[in-house]
């Protein structure tokens, strides 16, 4: 019979990968079939609390997850692009395998990726090998903390009293208040990159400083870890300070360089939350089109039916589409002599959408067995789902990327009546 099948490298539609990007790709893919996959399954059925215990497979993942050499620092000598590219290549079979753990990995390399962007190598140094995360938001601002100068806030309303903020004092970064029960990989992190108000000398609240707070440091307490529906495997938690007295040398922005640092941020960690997305897509993809040749129905497998092909297709296109936006965000980004938050948000609420639909439909696809825990899809969706708010709510990441669609000439044209 003739057939039109063709065997599709693991990421698809894709260029020739060199040598060691396939070399990066085998391994993380490796990892995430043989490690995380069936760790990350016995996670998902825990409690938050059993998650993070001493004897939890988590440090199994963690402990084994040393050996893919995935170091931030190694990886900031290589060309831009050249990291970029091996970034996304190995962050996408990470999550693949499990887009909590492949989470739960990521956020610990944060306060290096940070420390990095703000041109901090002594701090990237000391975080590099510690387990990390990256908090910024707080109990009474999620969406807001998107842009420190509240053009996501309400017209006309104040911003309100932050529930973390730092003052500086002599050679000391003074930390109190909150920060939000959303901050990934907070139970178990040992440095934190805090994003947070600045109050001044005569008491005033601004944007802000942003700080590695060692979390052993007396003052830091956290709270219970959070109970979620997605990403299980990835801890989440409020972290407290009272009066932590941080070294000034830990000190990556001020308030004349948060904007710039807090953008940047951006742009960086969205398109890793694309990546992932685009993972958790292809997954999902891949055990549709699997099921799709097993299941028998009027007595055919169903692939062999014109409209369950149709929305395989459907996927496929998605996923393709998902990942070339995310592969293109990244490595402009990476590239240009400033990045684009348009192109990060853009990256980010695709491929996590995506990911939502896909999953869906695939787990539609599972007929009746898709929403059983005894297949893989209902786990899926519900990881896709928690990624369409983590990293910033799609449609508030929409809104805060379009600010790169306003040049700031043509409006005073127009508003002089075009001259
Ligand atoms: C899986 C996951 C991982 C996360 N990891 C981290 C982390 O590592 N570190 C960290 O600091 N935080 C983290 N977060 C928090 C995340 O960034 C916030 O949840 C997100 O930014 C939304 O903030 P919020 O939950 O306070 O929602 P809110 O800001 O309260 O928004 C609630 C709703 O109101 C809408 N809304 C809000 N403001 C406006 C407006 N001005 N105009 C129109 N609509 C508006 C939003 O779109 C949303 O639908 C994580 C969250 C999740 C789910």
């Amino acid at each position: 019979m003739q057939t039109d099948f063709v065997e599709l490298p693991l990421t698809g539609l894709e260029e020739p990968l060199s040598e060691v990007e396939l070399a990066v790709q085998d391994n993380a893919h490796r990892f995430a079939a043989e490690v995380m996959r069936p760790l990350a399954a016995t996670l998902d059925r825990m409690t938050p609390e059993e998650v993070i215990a001493p004897e939890s497979p988590l440090w199994q993942v963690l402990q084994k997850a040393e050996g893919l050499g995935l170091s931030v620092l190694q990886m900031a000598e290589l060309p831009p692009l050249e990291r970029a590219r091996l970034f996304a290549i190995a962050t996408e079979e990470l999550a693949w395998g499990d887009g909590g753990l492949a989470g739960a990995l990521l956020v610990n390399h944060f306060p290096v990726m940070y420390s990095l962007l703000a041109g901090n190598l002594e701090m990237a140094r000391y975080c590099e090998g510690k387990l990390g995360c990256w908090a910024i938001t707080e109990p009474d601002h999620g969406s807001d903390t998107l842009h420190p100068d509240v053009e996501i806030g309400a017209p006309g309303k104040p911003y309100g009293q932050p529930n973390c903020s730092a003052r500086i004092v002599g050679d000391k970064v003074v930390v109190n208040g909150q920060k939000s029960a959303w901050v990934s990989g907070a139970m178990t992190a040992q440095v934190c990159a805090l994003f947070c108000h600045h109050v001044d000398e005569q008491g005033r609240t601004g944007p802000g400083v942003a700080v590695i707070v060692p979390l052993d440091l007396p003052g830091v307490t956290r709270g219970k870890p959070l109970d979620k529906i997605g990403f299980r495997a990835m801890n989440q938690g409020e972290l407290y300070f009272d009066n932590v007295e941080v070294p000034l040398a830990h000190l990556l922005a001020g308030p004349e360089t948060y904007h710039e640092l807090a953008y940047r941020m951006l742009c960086e960690a969205n398109p890793h939350v694309a990546v992932c997305a685009v993972g958790v897509a292809r997954a999902a993809l891949e055990h549709a089109v699997a099921y799709a040749h097993e299941r028998r129905q009027g007595g055919q497998a169903i692939i062999l039916h014109q409209h369950v092909r149709y929305r395989l297709f459907e996927m496929f296109r998605k996923v393709e589409a998902a990942r070339a936006l995310a592969r293109r965000a990244i490595t402009y980004n990476a590239t240009a002599p400033r990045p684009a938050i348009i192109a990060s948000t853009a990256a980010k609420v695709t491929a996590t959408q995506t990911a939502f639909e896909v999953a869906s439909e695939a787990m539609q696809l599972f007929g009746g067995n898709g929403v059983t825990r005894a297949y893989p899809l209902e786990k899926l969706l519900r990881d896709a789902r928690a990624s369409m708010i983590a990293d910033g709510a799609n449609e508030m990441l929409a809104i805060r990327g379009a600010g790169s669609l306003i040049d700031p000439s043509r409006l005073r044209q127009s508003a002089t009546g075009g001259d």
